[in-house]
């Protein structure tokens, strides 16, 4: 035992800073962690949670929709923003519970406040100075709006989950997961939708197919999309804002909410007077070992700014727990990992893009299906699923899986498994499918594309 208050001292209670707290108090070590907003992080409360809840919601809209061609008739619909918001709002609060619940069990001295560091072994909370023998910063991210006049009319993703009224129109910008994902939110909940993005194709980085069908399918669902676009300038008229588009067009819009990625947050956390290296985008430089190059202090999560996902930041604290505490030298496994975005329809994937394929692999195998799920086919719905897999033919790994439907987030959990267990093509051909589904499809696709 150190002659410090604490032997570890977490800055900031979100996904990746709650689990190292709990884990290590539970290998015996004692643990204090400072937070100053909410408990469980933006995870818990801006974040994956809030937003699969209002995913939920605005999905609603299309089922009553497909209802009909199942003999239901739903006639009057009305849908309540604010009694959504409202127990939106109660659940939140229900898991900040939680979450200190968690905590106390484990025996971890919660701190509300903002901590900075003072030095290699001290931070600060209010009037208040503790030391710790390891500190560890896991104080995540922030939205990160571009400089143009007018960005103070605007609304981040934060905002979004709190307005007081649905707005009529919204605008949106950006092309990255958040972007999309409200998108579909805001136009499943009836919200005259335009999603303004920079490129050419939205979701960098994700399979070329997916991206274009997923734009298209965004597009039937009544999405107005416009690529190559991007906001100058933003004027207030009454209640309504006014967007100058680099082009000189001008679009109205009643919410304008920038998407446009989320910056570390570093500032004011006294790590330049401790001498923490930061990287160009001020996110904290770690070794393997999730140490910065102070020896004592540790970083994990969105503040290194590497996969700023929820699940990784919590198995990034899992293994720095037993590393320190439980003297095990595990590591992360940073490949394959699978992730989806709750766009309408989800976009799952797990493994190599063709693209990423092509540049590793002398020779792949492309197998593909594009269909009309049965979910639908008594409605009117005209959305396609799709499925992809990508073969290395050397060894017949399958190295990528896609999906565009219902539920690929789900389904892709499920497929990813196989992927990181380096399953062959025809381990994929020899597994029964379970019928009538659509992820059979992903067992049954037999022909190379
Ligand atoms: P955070 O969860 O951000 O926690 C950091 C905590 O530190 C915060 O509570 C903050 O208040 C606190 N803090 C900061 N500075 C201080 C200080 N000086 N003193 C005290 N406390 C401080 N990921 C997914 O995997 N799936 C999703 O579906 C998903 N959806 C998302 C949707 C949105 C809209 C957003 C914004 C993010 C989403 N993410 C999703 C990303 C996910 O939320 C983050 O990757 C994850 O929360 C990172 O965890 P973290 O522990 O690094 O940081
Ligand atoms: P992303 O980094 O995913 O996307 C940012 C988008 O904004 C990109 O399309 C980018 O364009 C564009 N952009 C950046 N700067 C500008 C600018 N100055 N003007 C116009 N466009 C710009 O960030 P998000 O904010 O969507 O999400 C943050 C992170 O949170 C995600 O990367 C992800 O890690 C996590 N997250 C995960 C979710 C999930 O797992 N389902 C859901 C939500 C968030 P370009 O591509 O051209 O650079």
């Amino acid at each position: 035992m150190s002659n410090y208050d604490y032997d570890l001292f977490v800055i900031g209670a979100g996904s990746g800073g709650v689990r190292a707290a709990r884990l290590s108090a539970t290998y015996g070590a004692r643990v204090g962690i400072a937070e100053d907003r909410y408990l469980g992080g933006t995870c818990v409360n801006v974040g994956c949670v809030p937003k699969k809840l209002f995913v939920y919601a605005s999905h609603v809209a299309a089922e009553i929709r497909n209802a009909k061609g199942f003999g239901w008739e739903i006639d009057h619909t009305i849908f309540d923003w604010s009694r959504l918001i409202k127990n939106k709002n109660a659940e939140i609060k229900r898991l900040n519970g939680v979450y200190k619940h968690l905590l106390d069990e484990a025996g971890v001295t919660t701190i509300n406040g903002r901590a900075t560091l003072v030095d290699d072994h001290t931070v600060a909370i209010g009037g208040q100075q503790l030391t710790a023998d390891k500190i560890l910063v896991a104080t995540g991210g922030w939205p990160h709006v571009p400089d143009i006049p007018g960005k103070e009319y605007s609304i981040s993703s934060n905002e979004a989950f709190f307005l007081d009224t649905l707005p009529e129109q919204i605008i949106i910008v950006g092309g990255g997961y958040i972007a999309v994902e409200f998108a579909g939110i805001f136009n499943g909940l009836g919200v005259d939708t335009t999603l303004l993005y920079r490129g050419s194709l939205f979701l960098r980085g994700f399979d070329h197919d997916l991206r274009t069908m997923l734009a298209k399918e965004m597009q039937k669902k009544g999405v107005t999309i416009m690529f190559n676009a991007n906001i100058n300038q933003i004027k207030k008229s009454d209640a309504q804002l006014i967007a100058t588009l680099a082009d000189g067009t001008q679009l109205e819009a009643e919410k304008i909410m920038y998407a446009t990625g989320r910056k570390p947050m570093t500032d004011n956390l006294g790590l330049e007077q401790v001498g923490i290296e930061l990287d160009e985008k001020r996110a904290i430089k770690v070794n393997a070992m999730y140490q910065t190059n102070i020896a004592s202090i540790y970083a994990i999560g969105d503040v290194t700014n590497r996969i700023n996902l929820t699940s990784v930041a919590l198995a990034e604290a899992v293994v720095l727990a037993k590393r320190l505490f439980a003297y095990e030298e595990k590591t992360v496994d940073y490949a394959d990992i699978p992730t989806c975005v709750f766009s309408q329809p989800n976009l799952g994937t797990v493994g190599l893009t063709e693209a990423q394929a092509r540049e590793k692999y002398a020779h792949i195998d492309i197998y593909k299906s594009r269909f009309t799920p049965m979910q639908y086919a008594l409605s009117d719905n005209n959305e396609k699923m799709f499925m992809k897999l990508i073969v290395d033919r050397a060894t017949d790994r399958v190295i990528g899986a896609h999906m565009l439907g219902s539920d690929a987030g789900e389904i892709i959990q499920g497929i990813s498994i196989a992927i990181k267990a380096k399953a062959t093509k025809q381990d994929f051909d020899s597994t029964i499918g379970i019928h009538p589904t659509a992820a059979e499809e992903f067992v049954t696709m037999r022909v190379p594309v």
